[in-house]
């Protein structure tokens, strides 16, 4: 989603007329890149349609306003879209919460269901899980060695075959015992599709769980849609899930998936660990699905890092000439390096920003750089010798070092065009 919304909003930043035409074709615009990132097209009238209308609302705006009217309204709206008006279930202390996991198998409940009895372990809460897939060989397993790692007590079986019956007793030992946190772990297919919602009726009718959770799978575009549809018609889903942010996915199905289940997202994954599992919130994950806000959320958490080797307003400054050498790229991965999590949700989405074993790499490639090659005094791609030496100095290879000096260029021209185009300052924004 990010590169094409954010060309469009990026060619709204450089126009200086907005007539009726222009607020029509950036609309439209806005519009065809949601519908290309996979939004659900009822979902992209609706929002073309409420943008349309505020802007009209507020015909006397000048220029520069009813630009910043514009992006403020697409923001605005996603955000709207991500908010079913129904607050997420609300745990409740000293009581047992029985909470049922749905989706499609491989969509990643069992590891969301680890990561999620480690959040709120970690927290302080008594948490037991319950393996209910019995459709799925090695199913227990897996739940089982997640369970063990993380010190919880598990139930299920490798010789009863109805998942009911051990929702049933594992629930109910596990309430008897005053767990706090009962997480149940379900099958996401079966022989028939029909037998796998009916599957999930008679768990929920058994286990009467306080909350039903739909895990889906970020990679999977448009289809979330269906499957959201299908699981809340089964069973009632009061939140969502979304897992493997991490990848390069689009997010759009997001929208689709909060307008099936009317529940909100209560989560994001990123990752297969147990560490990778954030709050949700709305705002920050329309940003990044801009593909700009993560620039100003960055330099923000930049700020916050106290680094005494980095003064991140020069830089800012720097950057906002379109200024962007290999030391800012330093520092930036410095600081991406320290996020911890969020890195790599971000590392999926901001081009030229690799994973972190990379991002290490090329830390050691540029410890081997003299000043003037940081400070882009020098031409080193075009000097064979220079690109030896460094990858010697940093026990890397040759072809590393210019694929580095080829991100650093591709990132520096992005920098280049969104100071042109005062993005920069709108991406600082926190208004935005
Ligand atoms: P289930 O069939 O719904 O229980 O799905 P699993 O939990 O077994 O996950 C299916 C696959 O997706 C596994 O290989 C997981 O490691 C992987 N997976 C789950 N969540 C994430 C995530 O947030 N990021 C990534 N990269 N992989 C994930
Ligand atoms: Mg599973």
């Amino acid at each position: 989603l990010g590169g094409k919304l954010s060309a469009a909003l990026r060619k709204l930043q450089s126009t200086t007329v907005v007539d009726e035409e222009v607020v029509k074709a950036i609309i439209t615009e806005i519009t065809r890149a949601l519908l290309e990132s996979d939004v659900n097209i009822k979902v992209v009238m609706e929002l073309k349609k409420n943008v349309e209308a505020k802007i009209n609302r507020s015909e006397d705006a000048s220029g520069a306003s009813k630009k910043r009217l514009i992006q403020q309204a697409v923001m605005e709206e996603l955000v709207a879209m991500l908010d079913p008006k129904t607050p997420p279930y609300q745990m409740k202390k000293g009581a047992s919460n029985v909470i049922m996991f749905v989706g499609l198998q491989g969509s990643g409940k069992t590891t969301t269901i680890a990561k999620f009895a480690h959040y709120y372990q970690r927290k302080g809460w008594r948490v037991a899980m319950v393996c209910a897939d019995t459709f799925r060989a090695g199913a227990f397993d897996q739940l089982k060695q997640n369970a063990t790692k993380l010190r919880v007590p598990f139930y299920g079986s490798y010789t009863e075959a109805d998942p009911v019956r051990i929702a049933e007793e594992g629930v109910e030992q596990f309430r008897k015992d005053r767990f706090e946190v009962i997480i149940v772990d379900t099958s996401g297919r079966h022989k028939q599709e029909d037998a796998l919602f009916e599957e999930m009726r008679e768990i929920q009718a058994a286990v009467q769980p306080d909350n039903c959770v739909f895990v889906m799978d970020a990679t999977q575009g448009q289809a979330v849609a269906d499957q959201a549809r299908a699981f809340h018609e089964a069973v009632p889903v009061g939140s969502v899930v979304i897992t493997k942010l991490d990848g390069h996915a689009k997010g759009g199905g997001a929208m689709s998936a909060v307008a099936a289940t009317k529940s909100p997202i209560t989560f994001l994954g990123s990752g297969e660990h147990f560490d990778d599992l954030e709050p949700f919130v709305a705002s920050s994950f329309v940003s990044k699905m801009l593909g700009f806000g993560d620039f100003g959320s960055l330099l923000r958490e930049l700020q916050d890092t106290n680094d005494p080797g980095m003064d991140p307003k020069k830089m800012m400054d720097r950057m906002t000439k379109g200024q962007f050498t290999l030391r800012d790229f330093y520092q930036q991965i410095q600081g991406v390096l320290k996020l911890g999590p969020l890195n790599k949700m971000m590392g999926g989405m901001m081009p030229g920003i690799p994973d972190t074993a990379q991002q290490k790499r090329f830390l050691y490639m540029m410890d081997s750089m003299r000043d003037d090659e940081l400070d882009g005094k020098v031409d080193i791609a075009g000097n064979e010798k220079r690109v030896t030496r460094i990858a010697r100095g940093s026990g890397t290879r040759v072809e590393e070092v210019q694929l580095l000096l080829r991100q650093h260029k591709a990132r520096e021209k992005v920098v280049a065009q969104m100071g042109k185009s005062g993005m920069m300052n709108a991406a600082t924004d926190p208004a935005m």
